[in-house]
């Protein structure tokens, strides 16, 4: 078996020298499409590799599109006659495993289509498919607006969040991302431009939303809008029971919207981890560090209430209804007060402290499950307890939290377990070093084959599959209809080859 360890590492110094050495196919566009084809190292090497950094995929070029009629160009060449070249649209490459990519085909930059227009009722906002979600924020909010569903972190593409789902704290109420679209511009794999949504193309329409990347190229969403609040009182509570406290998760999601919570996640502070505990008080840091020390694991239940005016009685509710009726441990509650963009905007600040470390780009062998609410506990059992707390050490952070299934559309390509109302999303977010990537990698492989025997109805987002009958299974009964929309839309197979699954 040749030496794993040692090709990842020289893959890895690779990738960091790439920008003098990468070699691309080549690939020769006709002068009559008139597409600039970015081939330099430097272009290449930035669409090579993702926020994974794990994978190297060479493309042939880039194109930053001026408009969506050039992409439209591209794909009916591309399409006409033999299949010349695979083609991936790319937000900002913060995939895992390559699935932004496309080795010798053609990258579209899709972050050279960014910009937003809100709409004069302020109902809705078109936006451009590249378009990070920040920026979203930022013009939505200057005229007192926002969208109602958010990935954790925004500095992720619109397009590339609708082609997976987008999910996070708000999806109990709200839903995915994907559940708060109206309408969508996208460019079919044989060029057409077709506008689609429920009532107007919605095959198209449904397959594209959570469908990676496989049927079209977004250009524009319809994005719903609603309010903008303008604070929120961002609290963090700390538990040592598991039952307790998805119990109270539980609850919460269950309330309606006045007396209820607006943002619900959870995340667990583990014995072999690193523990964050900068969110409390000083005074509290050594207490919780020994807690943590002593249970093995504590779980952090995580809401906000967003709120515009502090005199209103509901804020001074909600602060009263989870200091008194919820059983987190007596005095193990934080609450901040922050602007709420800086509530949704949360993850940058901890993107620059990582960076700062160099910690940013290593490889992140991510693991991101839906597991039922009835297996819950099965799954805190079997996984949390007996795989990653026994491990010597684990890196990054482990979240854990419900959401309502009822918030989901099944017509759309998104695939989340079906059993139930409750499902909770699991976010495995381990960093590696080049060195452990195969560890941390059989670490996950364990993580699903024990869910598998131990009969734990889990399904994966964000994934990466190399076999076809993985990607059946996954899809399940919406599988012949994801196929016959591939033949439909794209049936050269060119988009978003990354994904592996034609
Ligand atoms: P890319 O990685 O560039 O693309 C993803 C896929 O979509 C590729 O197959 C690509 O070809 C395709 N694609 C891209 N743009 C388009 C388009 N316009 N039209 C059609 N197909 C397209 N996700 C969540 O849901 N919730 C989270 O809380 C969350 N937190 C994250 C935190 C961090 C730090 C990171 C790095 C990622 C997080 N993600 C989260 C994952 C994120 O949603 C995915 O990485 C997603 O792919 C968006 O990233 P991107 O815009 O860079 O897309």
């Amino acid at each position: 078996m040749a030496n794993l360890p040692l090709m990842i590492t020289l893959t890895t110094v690779l990738i960091y020298l790439l920008p003098s050495c990468i070699k691309s196919s080549e690939i020769i566009l006709p002068k009559s499409l008139n597409l600039t084809l970015l081939t330099d190292p430097s272009a290449i090497s930035v669409a090579s590799h993702d926020f994974g950094n794990i994978t190297t995929v060479i493309p042939g070029g880039v194109i930053c599109p001026s408009s969506p009629a050039e992409i439209s160009r591209l794909l009916s060449y591309a399409s006409n006659g033999e299949r010349k070249f695979q083609v991936a649209a790319r937000g900002q490459g913060h995939s895992l495993m390559g699935q932004a990519g496309v080795p010798d085909g053609v990258i579209i930059n899709m972050t050279c289509l960014a910009g937003v227009v809100v709409s004069d009722d302020m109902k809705y906002a078109d936006v451009a498919g590249g378009t990070l979600w920040v920026d979203v924020l930022k013009k939505t909010a200057e005229k007192g607006v926002s969208p109602v569903s958010w990935t954790d972190y925004l500095h992720v593409s619109v397009g590339g969040t609708l082609s997976n789902a987008g999910i996070g704290g708000e999806v109990f109420r709200n839903g995915p991302q994907i559940s708060n679209v109206l309408e969508l511009d996208v460019i079919t794999g044989k060029g057409e431009m077709l506008a689609c949504s429920p009532q107007l193309n919605s095959e198209l329409f449904y397959g594209v939303l959570g469908g990676l990347g496989q049927f079209g190229i977004i250009t524009r969403a319809r994005i719903v809008l609603n309010h903008a609040p303008k604070r929120a009182k961002w609290f963090r509570m700390l538990y040592s029971d598991f039952t307790a406290f998805t119990k109270d998760q539980e609850r919460l999601i269950s309330m309606a919207n006045d007396t209820g919570v607006d943002y619900l996640e959870g995340q667990l502070f583990m014995s072999n981890g690193v523990v964050d505990t900068s969110f409390f008080p000083q005074s509290d840091q050594s207490k919780i560090a020994d807690l943590v020390k002593s249970h093995g694991i504590i779980y952090v239940l995580e809401v906000a209430k967003f709120y515009d005016d502090p005199t209103l009685p509901i804020i001074g509710q909600v602060v009263d209804m989870l200091t008194k009726t919820l059983s987190y441990l007596p005095g193990f509650i934080s609450v901040h007060d922050v602007a709420y963009f800086d509530f949704l905007n949360r993850v940058k600040a901890e993107e620059n402290k990582l960076r700062s470390l160099g910690l940013w780009e290593v490889p992140h062998p991510w693991l991101n499950l839906y597991v039922p609410k009835s297996q819950i506990l099965d799954f805190h059992n079997g996984v949390v307890k007996d795989i990653l707390l026994k491990q010597n050490s684990t890196s990054g952070l482990t979240l854990l939290y419900p959401s309502n299934r009822n918030k989901w559309d099944n017509r759309m390509s998104a695939m989340v377990t079906d059993e139930e109302d409750v499902v909770y999303i699991i976010g495995i977010l381990q960093s590696a070093t080049p060195q452990n990537v195969p560890e941390v990698e059989s670490l996950n492989d364990s993580i699903i084959r024990v869910c598998k025997d131990s009969g734990i109805k889990i399904k994966q987002y964000l994934m990466h599959y190399t076999r076809k009958e993985d990607w059946v299974e996954h899809f399940g009964t919406k599988w012949s209809d994801f196929s016959k929309r591939k033949d439909l839309f794209d049936p050269k197979k060119l988009l978003s080859p990354g994904q592996d699954i034609f």
